[in-house]
């Protein structure tokens, strides 16, 4: 097999033991005879899968029980739509955080909703880094405070988070979920696609103090209706079965690699090892965030022009890396190092980089 350094920015690489463990179960689940893609979600061997992987997320992020797990359809896209129908009542006003091109969306969707104020920005400073947090004015009548923890396209990434406000606080975690400890209690409402750190897309994983359901509106449709799928179990409609048991195995593999706080131990060294060559290396590669709002999960960066940059995806892809290609909307070079990217895999990614560097300086 030839070998491949996946560097997408997601769907992205998955552990290899868990593909390996797929492929070995895909005809027959754990001694059933029968695959997960053709058993009931009703089924009791659904039933576990469903039940161990909400477990699974509770025990890994230290979730309070007063929090439930739900896995939802739609992409963390369907969440920006969701959030605002489930919370944004007439007469008050969603406050968010403009950090870049995720943020951008979810409030997008949100003025469809309602009123949307929006109380800390860094578009001026074209998303280079994230708006800071502290003194925030929020508009009175704030139904919820919305922020993005992780730009995935413009490699940026909260350090800290607000102060616990007396409104609830919702986040966007697609890009960095579980690559780093959290305290659930300073949020009500989590989600995050999964394809990323968590497993394929297809599922969206949402954590939501319960204590908020009891504000959503009964006039949007059920399967919009966060506190439907938390009765529900997340088995109103049929779930995307496939993605949960391959969330259940991720996690396991997240569980025996020293769980949370292991992977982000080795989360920071490799974000370390890239941002260390890009800034050695006299300016020819240069990072696109602002070093105090630089991702764990996306290095941004670029060359100085784009000629040697299509040069750079050219000989990076011969040399078995993939993915290495910005954002269409952000352009440049994009190395996203989640979970399953291993240490090993940015070495390798590091020292190519030196030595295109050596050869075309
Ligand atoms: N939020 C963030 C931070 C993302 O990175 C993405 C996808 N890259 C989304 C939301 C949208 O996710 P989906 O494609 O699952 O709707």
């Amino acid at each position: 097999m030839k070998t491949v350094h996946n560097f997408n920015a997601g769907p992205a690489a998955l552990p290899p033991e868990v593909l390996q463990q797929i492929q070995e179960e895909i005809l027959d689940l754990q001694g059933t005879g029968l695959s997960i893609l053709e058993i009931s979600h009703r089924s009791k061997e659904y039933e576990k899968i469903n039940g161990e992987t909400q477990q699974l997320l509770k025990d890994l992020l230290n979730i309070p029980h007063e929090y439930e797990v739900l896995f939802l359809q739609g992409g963390a896209s369907t969440q920006f739509a969701m959030v605002p129908m489930n919370f944004l009542k007439s007469g008050s006003v969603a406050s968010y955080i403009h950090s870049g091109t995720w943020a951008g969306k979810a409030i997008a969707e949100a003025r469809k909703f309602g009123e949307v104020a929006i109380v800390a920005s860094s578009e001026k400073d074209h998303f280079k880094k994230l708006p800071a947090l502290d003194n925030l004015k929020l508009p009175s009548g704030t139904a919820y405070i919305h922020l993005t923890s992780n730009e995935t396209i413009a490699g940026t990434q909260y350090k800290y988070f607000m102060e616990p406000q007396d409104v609830p606080l919702i986040a966007d975690m697609s890009s960095d979920i579980l690559s780093r400890t959290i305290d659930v209690s300073d949020f009500d409402l989590i989600y995050a696609g999964a394809q990323k750190n968590l497993g394929p897309s297809g599922v969206t994983v949402v954590i939501v103090r319960s204590e908020l359901l009891k504000r959503i509106s009964t006039t949007i449709p059920d399967i919009m209706n966060y506190r439907i799928h938390a009765d529900s179990r997340s088995l109103y409609h049929t779930p995307p079965v496939f993605a949960v048991y391959i969330v259940n195995l991720v996690l396991k593999w997240i569980q025996a690699n020293g769980g949370v706080r292991g992977v982000e131990l080795w989360n920071r060294a490799k974000a370390d090892l890239i941002y260390r060559t890009i800034d050695g290396s006299d300016n020819f590669y240069s990072g696109l965030a602002d070093r105090d709002s630089r991702s764990l999960m996306n290095v941004t960066f670029r060359t100085s022009n784009e000629e040697l940059e299509k040069h750079f995806l050219l000989e990076s892809e011969r040399n078995g890396f993939v993915g290495l290609r910005g954002h269409r909307e952000a352009g440049h070079l994009r190395a996203s190092i989640y979970n399953a990217i291993t240490y090993d895999q940015c070495k390798a990614l590091s020292e190519f980089m030196k030595d295109f560097q050596k050869r075309f300086a």
